[in-house]
């Protein structure tokens, strides 16, 4: 059976080269930044995938290729066995288009702030001449919102009210795959657990399958299926939820676990993962982790560890047993 998602040796590079004039004078190559390398992974239908990281492990970058605004460098993405970036057939790639909504972390940022929420709603169904007739009220309803809401305009509604129209929006072109791109680390924590409760409930509703992209793996303990770690553009560890944190097998997933907050810590200092990020225009050779782990040792400076199978996981790690 293939999956619904299937990721397959993505790699993603930005070029940041200076200007052409710059790069003559100074006798400089271009210069280019490595933001995804060769991620592999799958998405079963009516699952929740989750991919972690810090800032800048190239967690998004992987989200907008998988909804279709990047294209790969290398590799491909496959939803039910099409690849967006080079299918022919326009009806296919149609198809596939409008089985896929996202949303973004800023609930305030993703309205447009001149138009009434009735429209913001109907808008993707609209754009493809779909019947319009009562479907925000019918949303609003579903999303936990008052439908005379639909009325409204954005400035309006709290943090967590626009982040339910998002979720509205999104639903409203009946999609089968939903990319949630930090969807809720912009809302207070109270709003937050609310939001991730609804988008709960309405997976179950709408059969729906989630890719959730966030910082924190506190989010997504009770909600993911399946959960894919990532340092630097790379998945370092893969794993279902009660495995990554009972028995979390890669020394970043370990620190990463170490310094999210306990439900016995209360008051207490969390530690925040120690060290930075390499420059990702020029990595550390062998594995990209080692300048920040406490167990390297010379093969980590030489060699990239491969993705091995561990107790169930998937790990990027020379040492981890
Ligand atoms: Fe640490 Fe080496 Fe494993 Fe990288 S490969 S995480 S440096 S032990």
């Amino acid at each position: 059976m293939t999956a619904f998602v299937s990721i397959s040796n993505l790699v993603r590079l930005f070029d940041v080269s200076k200007p052409w004039l710059n790069r003559v004078i100074e006798r400089r190559p271009k210069a280019f930044l490595t933001a995804v390398s060769e991620v592999d992974f799958e998405i079963e239908e009516r699952t929740t995938y989750a991919l972690v990281g810090e800032s800048g492990s190239g967690k998004s970058t992987i989200g907008r290729m998988i909804v279709g605004l990047l294209n790969p460098s290398g590799g491909q993405v496959l939803i039910e066995g099409v690849n967006l970036a080079s299918e022919t057939d326009p009806a296919k790639v149609d198809a596939v288009r409008s089985d896929i909504q996202m949303i973004f972390q800023d609930p305030y940022a993703s309205l447009n702030p001149r138009w009434r929420v009735r429209d913001i709603i109907a808008e993707p169904v609209a754009a493809r001449g779909g019947k319009t007739e009562g479907l925000a009220e019918r949303l609003l309803e579903q999303v936990g919102l008052h439908p005379s809401d639909a009325g409204k305009f954005p400035h309006e509604f709290s943090g967590g009210q626009r982040q339910r129209i998002c979720i509205a929006r999104a639903l409203a072109s009946e999609p089968r795959l939903i990319v949630c791109d930090e969807p809720t680390s912009a809302l207070d924590v109270s709003v937050q657990a609310q939001v991730l409760n609804l988008m709960s409930d309405l997976k179950d509703e709408f059969g729906l399958t989630y890719l959730l992209i966030t910082h924190d793996l506190t989010v997504v303990r009770h909600m993911a299926d399946r959960i894919g770690v990532l340092y630097l553009g790379r998945l370092v560890e893969e794993a279902d939820p009660k495995s990554l944190f009972d028995d979390p097998k890669h020394p970043y997933t370990q620190m990463l676990l170490d310094a999210a907050p306990k439900m016995d810590g209360f008051g207490r200092e969390v530690p925040p993962p120690q060290g930075e990020i390499p420059d990702p225009i020029a990595p550390p050779p062998g594995c990209a982790f080692h300048p920040r782990c406490s167990i390297a040792t010379d093969i980590c400076r030489q060699e990239r560890p491969r993705m091995r199978d561990i107790r169930g996981a998937r790990v990027a790690c020379h040492l981890a047993e």
